[in-house]
């Protein structure tokens, strides 16, 4: 690769950033991609090398190698933020973000549709720690100063919610927890900042389950923090304090889904997108969960701050039995049941929010379908799906 003058590679367009993001082929015998560093011990040519550790590019393996940095400088880019950190989940992601920026005696704001295992971490480990969290209606935008107080040091959110997608107003949530000297953290997962740019919209601290659309396999697990400014240098040291860092062979997975990622997310939206539009033609179906689709009450501030959707949504069904639902779900060929999403594969899970939500209640009208959207064909998708409602029908019966 010829070298490129920083300058001009700032004008470029993100896609193209993201297919140079990270490589350095002048420096690796002109192979394309950045080899897998595997190693612990960084030798040093002097006593005053070995102890200089604040300007060394590699220390020690737990902070980096040139594989991990090739990541963390690629999705810095991308995000539009000061540094990132890798570590070994989506959920690491999340925690390890939490215990940077709080300590005890802290009050913490919560949306109740924050992703369950999140929630969990608040209410077991934060709790320990001596964290208040208060949940939040996710609907609330600026409103959310009336439940702050003098010690609520953070404010995270997720856009749109987990299994339900309500969208969250995060311009007007970050001027309020600005305004009171608070900060503002985004489980931006669902979107990416391909299609939700986190720092350009307020957020001080935002989160990524790599596992997700990076990967876009189903085969890695992986997570990404990434900080402005403000919040670099503290996320920078607790993630050096911790010594929670991926493997070398996951990072690499990271970086060769990133070449791919916008295709497969770009695909995937359109395909969604019909995928819905169908399923809201569906005598079966009450409502689809979307915020890209017009009548969703998400819809304006979705296409206000959003560049696009991606591949998970909801459906209510019409209120049917337990065992109608598990009928129709059970016998899907294409959609898979299983956990996490983000892959080329489909995925179908029924869920239930009404146990553990406290701030507010969810009243769906019926059973309610999270859909992961995979690469395979809409016609054959929608066969899959037609042939589960007819199973729905019989057994309702
Ligand atoms: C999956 C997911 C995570 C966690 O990612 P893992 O890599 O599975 O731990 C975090 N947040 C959201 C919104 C997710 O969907």
């Amino acid at each position: 690769m010829k070298k490129m003058t920083a300058s001009r590679h700032a004008r470029l367009d993100l896609t193209t950033k993201m297919m140079l993001g990270g490589r350095n082929p002048d420096e690796q015998f002109g192979f394309v991609n950045t080899p897998i560093y595997r190693g612990s011990t960084v030798l040093k040519p002097t006593v005053k090398a070995l102890n200089d550790r604040h300007h060394a590019r590699f220390v020690y393996g737990t902070m980096g190698s040139p594989t991990t940095e090739a990541l963390e400088k690629a999705w810095t880019e991308l995000s539009g933020a000061a540094g990132t950190v890798l570590v070994p989940s989506g959920l690491a992601a999340v925690t390890i973000a939490f215990m940077a920026f709080l300590k005890a005696g802290d009050h913490f704001l919560a949306p109740d549709s924050v992703y369950r295992p999140a929630r969990n971490f608040c209410d077991s480990v934060l709790k320990r720690m001596g964290v208040e969290t208060t949940y939040y209606d996710p609907l609330l935008g600026k409103d959310i100063a009336r439940l702050m107080r003098p010690n609520t040091v953070a404010i995270h959110t997720e856009a749109p919610g987990s299994q339900t997608f309500e969208m969250q107003d995060i311009p007007a949530i970050a001027e309020a927890a600005h305004a009171r000297g608070a900060i503002v953290m985004m489980d931006n997962t669902w979107a990416t900042p391909l299609l939700f740019p986190p720092h350009e919209r307020g957020v001080d601290v935002a989160i990524e389950a790599g596992t997700k659309y990076l990967g876009g396999h189903s085969d890695v697990l992986l997570g990404m923090i990434s900080a402005n400014e403000r919040c670099w240098k503290r996320l920078r040291d607790t993630f050096v304090a911790f010594g929670c860092c991926p493997s070398p062979e996951d990072v690499w997975l990271g970086l060769r889904g990133l070449r791919t990622m916008e295709l497969r997310l770009r695909t995937q939206e359109k395909k969604t997108l019909d995928m819905a539009r169908w399923l809201q033609k569906r005598p079966e179906v009450l409502r689809v969960l979307h915020p890209a689709l017009p009548d969703d009450p998400g819809h304006a501030i979705w296409k206000r701050d959003f560049k696009g959707s991606s591949s998970l949504f909801s459906i209510v069904l019409k209120p049917a039995p337990q065992e109608a639902v598990e009928a129709m779900l059970n016998g899907l060929s294409l959609f898979g049941m299983g956990f996490s999403w983000g892959g080329y594969e489909s995925l179908a899970v029924p869920f239930d929010v009404s146990e553990y939500r406290t701030a507010t209640r969810f009243d769906p009208g019926g059973p309610c379908i999270r859909l992961q959207i995979g690469l395979e064909s809409n016609r054959d998708l929608k066969a899959d799906l037609a042939a589960g409602f007819r199973r729905l029908a019989k057994a309702a019966n």
